[in-house]
């Protein structure tokens, strides 16, 4: 510490490590005030920002967001405070910042214990980006430009003109039978140097701009990627992936997708939805798409009778009009005469 609340050395990352725990010791090096957050008057709770000498709690990058969480720490008193992670965060020099509601005294032990449930669900997705991009290149020479997992939906960005239904489920499937082969995914460090000669060699895609040695994740037998994010430990654990729709943005087509319970999830409020439409129409999934073709034919019909309606009432009123017209004209001559 320098006195200014900022660790001199960043924590000791142990995702890095695909078999490493979710619950974890560590010591608090940093603390700082990290303004006030909430409240509709601006007058919000203030937030703290933690550094831990290590910690297992990822922090938002690479299209990737934060793992949540607790720590737990030991009071002077021996009393546990515990404080939820809201948030992490890595600055400019690489320190990670855990955002939470209490301050914890520099020097304080603390056990962290990271969300199983969302990192699952981060790995999964993630995971799942990797071997769908690899399949896309592989199956259609498509290259993957950009990625965004988020909480309600997950996405790449392929630079492709158009992809049509079939090449789509080669894709999908091919992604799935990787997932039930469970190929290790495995991670280790390369200095800059390896990392540019399995670029050059074609064995990686890109490489980060910073120097200093690279974390190269393999997905044994089909590819490797220089990635800092959280992964499941093999694609098995992937659980399964779904393509949920592709469309046309500025850069090509983007793919959005999900894994793991996200996709059983998914298929199972559109199966409701189905099933809920069925229902008002009497018939079951299978059959929904032919009984609105045969309503949206039956609608189309009844239009074009109610024209025809339209256009013999119309007549009718305009001939009714003119005799009218006629037998009052005929009137007016015998009332003349
Ligand atoms: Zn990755």
């Amino acid at each position: 510490m320098d006195g200014s609340g900022v660790p001199r050395t960043v924590a000791e990352r142990l995702y890095y490590d695909l078999d490493a725990a979710l619950e974890f010791q560590a010591v608090v090096t940093g603390l700082r005030s990290g303004g006030r957050e909430g409240g509709s008057d601006g007058q919000g709770k203030p937030l703290w920002h933690l550094a831990l000498d290590r910690t297992a709690f990822y922090p938002a990058g690479g299209g990737q967001p934060w793992d949540q969480g607790l720590l737990l720490a030991t009071l002077p008193n021996a009393e546990t405070l515990r404080v939820e992670v809201e948030r992490v965060e890595e600055d400019a020099a690489g320190q990670v910042w855990h955002a939470v509601w209490e301050p914890v005294a520099v020097g304080a032990p603390v056990l962290g214990r990271v969300d199983a449930e969302r990192r699952m669900d981060h790995a999964q997705q993630h995971s799942g980006q990797h071997l769908l991009s690899a399949m896309f290149l592989r199956e259609l020479g498509l290259p993957t430009v950009s990625f965004h997992l988020g909480a309600q939906s997950v996405t790449i960005d392929l630079k492709a003109e158009m992809i049509c239904p079939e090449d789509l489920a080669r894709v999908e499937d091919a992604v799935n039978r990787v997932i039930f082969e469970d190929r290790r995914m495995l991670s280790r460090w390369v200095e800059r140097e390896e990392a540019e000669q399995m670029l050059a060699r074609g064995e990686l895609r890109k490489l980060p701009e910073r120097a200093g040695p690279i974390r190269i994740v393999q997905m044994e037998g089909v590819e490797s990627n220089a990635c800092g994010g959280t992964h499941v430990r093999s694609t098995g654990a992937i659980g399964g992936l779904l393509v949920r729709r592709v469309e046309k943005v500025r850069q090509g087509q983007r793919v959005e997708f999900c894994c793991g319970l996200r996709a059983v999830r998914a298929a199972r409020s559109d199966l409701a939805r189905l099933r809920e439409s069925g229902a008002l129409l009497s018939v079951g999934p299978a059959e929904l798409a032919g009984r609105v073709a045969g309503l949206m034919e039956d609608r189309k019909q009844r239009a074009k009778e109610r024209k025809l309606l339209e256009r013999q009432i119309k007549e009718l009123e305009d001939r009714l009009r003119a005799s009218s017209q006629q037998r009052r004209r005929g009137d007016e001559g015998s009332e003349q005469g």
